[in-house]
């Protein structure tokens, strides 16, 4: 897919439109949908197919792109993330009232009920309804060597990536309030298993002679960074004081996500406690027309959570949408 430096600094074109003969880029639409992962993308399938006009604006900037390889979407498990979205994008172009647009949305204005989106490579375009597809990005804990294997060895989700470490010496890092449930959990897919909680852990008596039961060391200093080969693989988790313990992987408790963007807040939003937008039915939100659907309104909602959020809100806005033309 081209961005505006690869076209050259033009306008922003629809990459099919100018794929098919470069046509000129379209001002309205029926359906803006911001964010082209499982969410967005399974969105515009479902309103391609229900005849409505869509334009899909992607930047391209998923949350698990330094995964290689995703896991546990039916059909495609093991398929490398840019793959997944790339199939969804070509199984899109059968339907000739979808466009794609790769670009960044930057502001969103409502003006007498409908949306007005202007992008980050001056593109205007307006909708009767808009769909926030826009996913979270991660501000990680601030551990030296973590970016090297976050992705690769050490994850957010053993559901993701669990098998691939079944039976290898782990370390649960982190701490938070649910620090007992995330042991709990990756102590299913490894017996080998010690937890550096990064400060003080937030166990009881109880939970911690649980641990001495199952052998599970705690260590609670804190932790002063993350050693790893040059495959990037890691090799070893080192705490403060300079102790450094051998493991090959690693789940994180906490990995810092944040909405990618600010526009439905901005636009009277609201977050809940834990950082997601609040929505009613099928993603819609208090404002008639605006949808928030996959991690931005679920936190983690996973490929197959994001595609069936997807699923259901396209089928809702055609239905509103019939409705409204009757
Ligand atoms: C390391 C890691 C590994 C993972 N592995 C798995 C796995 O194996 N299996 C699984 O089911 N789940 C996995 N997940 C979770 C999964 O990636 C997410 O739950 C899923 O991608 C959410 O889909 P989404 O469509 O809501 O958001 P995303 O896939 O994040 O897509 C959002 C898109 O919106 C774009 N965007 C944001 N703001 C704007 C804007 N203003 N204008 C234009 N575009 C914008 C972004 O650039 C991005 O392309 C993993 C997550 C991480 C972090």
């Amino acid at each position: 897919m081209q961005n505006k430096r690869e076209l050259g600094g033009q306008s922003p074109q629809s990459v099919y439109s100018r794929e098919l003969g470069g046509q000129s880029p379209q001002t309205t639409t029926d359906i803006i949908i911001v964010g082209g992962g499982p969410a967005g993308l399974s969105a515009a399938l479902v309103l391609g197919r229900s005849l409505r006009t869509v334009v899909l604006i992607d930047e391209g900037k998923p949350r698990n792109a330094v995964a290689r390889k995703s896991h546990g979407y039916l059909t495609r498990d093991g398929i490398e993330p840019e793959a997944l979205r790339s199939l969804a994008r070509e199984e899109l172009r059968r339907y000739g009232s979808v466009d794609f647009w790769h670009d960044a949305v930057q502001e969103v204005a409502i003006t007498d009920g409908k949306f007005r989106a202007i992008t980050k490579n001056g593109g205007s375009l307006a909708s009767r309804v808009i769909v926030f597809a826009s996913g979270m990005k991660e501000q990680l804990p601030a551990w030296p060597g973590l970016t090297d294997v976050y992705g690769r060895t050490v994850f957010p989700c053993p559901y993701c990536d669990g098998w691939e470490m079944r039976g290898k010496p782990l370390a649960v890092l982190g701490g938070g309030s649910n620090l007992m449930a995330h042991i709990k959990l990756i102590h299913n897919w490894s017996r080998d298993l010690i937890v550096c909680s990064d400060g003080p852990a937030d166990l009881n008596e109880q939970e911690r002679e649980q641990l001495e039961q199952r052998s599970i060391a705690l260590y609670e200093q804190p932790l002063a960074g993350l050693e790893s080969s040059a495959a990037g693989e890691l090799t070893h988790v080192v705490l403060d004081g300079g102790e450094r313990i051998a493991r090959s992987g690693a789940f994180v408790t906490e990995s810092g996500p944040r909405q990618a963007t600010d526009i439905p807040l901005r636009l009277g939003v609201p977050l809940d406690e834990s950082g997601v937008y609040k929505t009613q039915s099928h993603g819609l939100t208090r404002i008639p027309g605006l949808y928030i659907i996959g991690d931005a309104k679920q936190s983690f909602s996973g490929l197959t959570g994001a595609a069936s959020e997807g699923y259901e809100a396209g089928v809702a806005i055609n239905r509103a949408l019939v409705e409204e033309d009757w």
